[in-house]
């Protein structure tokens, strides 16, 4: 039996706030499908749900409402996986509008530290603006709403922002980081063991830290991340594919292949519970 500390928390990242059905019909966007997608997966050894929440027609939306109604679905089917939304929401939000999720009152929210540039199909670009501002705002509204941030690092420039935080006692220890690697994005940090490894140098005490990637590299990251004793997320968000040429069916999938993974290599699953007392967090009541 390993320290609680040593355990492996795995996020489901199971909807994303860029591709739709057309990428994969079997994402998950209406409530009650991100509700049967999230309870599988903490099924198959979930502990953290990251949600993005879409409206009728599939469109990401930072409706409270929408939010509101598959955080209670989850609870309702017995679920005590720890459930984040996210504030990087969809392209053309404002900052206001990303923010906004998090009055629906979720455990843990995304925080974006910095800026990514990210190419549209006709050949231009969208930034994803986090200045050091408003990330600075984010937070504090969080800690108003005693919501743990989830510090997603493209960069290592934006560690930068992650020590600015900590200075300013706008966040608590530990701190959970999340290397987000390999998107195809100005800003972003390509998705090698190299970088992670320097990634993971850069991080400050009393950390605990996440990987997720994007794309064809994303099962041997992760898998390398589980080694350096990093937490894991995988998901539809981050990954349509199971493998080359093979769509996901459901976000399931691919949490039990990384559980498998883990048990193969002796490294425990964090249960929800292990997971709140690993970053810090309070029980939740069912
Ligand atoms: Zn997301």
């Amino acid at each position: 039996m390993s320290a609680i500390k040593n355990k492996l928390i795995l996020t489901a990242a199971v909807t994303g706030g860029l591709h739709g059905k057309a990428a994969n019909p079997n994402l998950p966007e209406q409530p009650e499908e991100q509700i049967q997608h999230a309870v599988d997966a903490w099924k198959a050894g979930a502990s953290i749900v990251h949600l993005h929440a879409r409206d009728k027609d599939g469109k990401g939306t930072q409706d409270n409402d929408i939010y509101r109604s598959v955080y209670e679905g989850i609870r309702a089917a017995g679920c005590d996986m720890i459930i984040q939304y996210s504030t990087g929401g969809a392209m053309g939000m404002s900052a206001e509008e990303r923010l906004s999720a998090i009055y629906a009152e979720p455990e843990m929210a995304s925080l974006n530290m910095g800026c990514v540039n990210y190419p549209l199909p006709d050949g231009t670009f969208t930034m994803s603006n986090n200045p050091p501002n408003e990330i600075e705002w984010y937070a504090e509204e969080m800690k108003k709403l005693n919501i743990k941030p989830e510090m997603e690092v493209y960069s290592p420039t934006m560690m930068t922002d992650v020590h600015n935080l900590i200075n300013k006692g706008l966040i608590d220890a530990p701190y959970y980081v999340n290397f987000v690697m390999g998107m195809p994005a100005q800003g972003a940090i390509a998705a090698t063991w190299e970088n992670l490894v320097y990634m993971v140098s850069l991080l400050p005490p009393d950390s605990v830290w996440n990987c997720c990637c994007v794309g064809r590299p994303q099962l041997h990251i992760t898998t390398t991340a589980m080694l350096m004793g990093g937490m894991v997320r995988i998901g539809m968000e981050d990954n349509i594919y199971y493998k080359r040429g093979q769509l996901i069916e459901a976000n399931k999938e691919v949490v039990a292949r990384s559980a498998r993974l883990a048990e193969e290599l002796q490294i425990e699953i964090a249960t929800p519970a292990e997971a709140r007392e690993i970053l810090g967090m309070e029980p939740v009541i069912l």
